[in-house]
């Protein structure tokens, strides 16, 4: 499933072709994703102008003329493929690709500055809804989740208030969207191996009794930071179906100190241990047990 990083490449993918621009015609080629389309989809989207494309947690947030906002999630297999009218009568690779794909292309958003945007999803975990922009902070899917872990607001104190008393492990705690949006099990791995703690430590030790922050806290936010600021200068991991927008895929995969790395050497200059994993709340871990303290 994508995470933070993979969103935050797709948005970055998506804003210079939907930014400013116009919805000319819009295709719902079926009228359910996850759940059904929002009633009179395209016809409430076109002739509609994208006034701004924002990201919370996985979710893409489409600000539209309108007054009202469309919430995109990937769900497991989502995609976007963006091209332009011109480009149509080219041929190589990339329509070969494409044609495979076809049966997939779901919703189709025809700009009026010429790109064509096409959502594909063979799983149909992914999902579109429209949301009054006033009503926006008491949508449901948004309302729950925690702080945006490269926002200015997640430091040390507040993630060390979210485990403080926190009897979990640090990495169920980590995969919990109240607690940190956006992470999922990749980048909790990832975050918890640059932080050299393991990840079945209880979550309330990064936390003083006091509430205040342990050292650790200050170790784990700044890991989490850099591991996602690295992803998305990579384009994101790509496993199963992440491609960014212009069907390229993402190269952190190749970045990984642990993640799927099991029986393999810690990159940890000096550390010498051998990756391990094991299975926490029914999903795989990976670490290293003799750095990761
Ligand atoms: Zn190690």
């Amino acid at each position: 499933m994508p995470e933070l990083p993979e969103v935050e490449t797709v948005r970055r993918g998506l804003a210079p072709v939907m930014e400013g621009a116009r919805f000319a015609k819009v295709e719902a080629r079926r009228g359910d994703l996850r759940w059904p389309l929002p009633k009179d989809f395209a016809a409430r989207l076109q002739g509609r102008t994208v006034e701004g494309l924002g990201r919370r947690a996985k979710y893409l947030l489409a600000d539209l003329s309108s007054g009202e906002v469309l919430l995109m999630h990937l769900g497991m297999s989502g995609s976007f493929r963006v091209f332009h009218r011109d480009d149509e009568s080219t041929p190589g690779r990339y329509h070969h690709e494409r044609a495979k794909h076809l049966a997939h292309d779901h919703v189709v958003f025809h700009m009026a500055n010429g790109a064509i945007v096409t959502f594909n999803d063979p799983r149909r975990f992914g999902s579109m809804k429209l949301v009054p922009r006033a009503a926006l902070e008491q949508e449901p899917l948004l309302r729950a989740l925690g702080p945006e872990p490269l926002g200015n607001e997640f430091d040390a104190a507040l993630l060390a208030r979210a485990c403080a008393g926190k009897k979990t492990s640090l990495k169920a705690a980590l995969s919990d969207q109240r607690v940190v949006a956006g992470l999922g099990n990749i980048y909790v791995c990832e975050a918890l191996s640059r932080a050299r703690l393991s990840p079945k430590r209880r979550a309330s030790t990064i936390a003083l009794r006091s509430g205040a922050p342990h050292e650790r806290a200050q170790r784990l936010v700044d890991a989490i930071k850099a591991v996602l600021d690295d992803a998305i200068k990579a384009g994101g991991s790509s496993l199963r179906d992440h491609r960014r927008t212009d069907g390229a895929l993402g190269d952190f995969q190749h970045n990984f100190r642990v993640y799927d790395r099991d029986g393999k050497r810690c990159p940890t200059p000096g550390c010498g241990g051998t990756i391990k994993r094991i299975v926490q709340t029914g999903r795989s871990t990976f670490f290293c047990p003799v750095c990761q303290r």
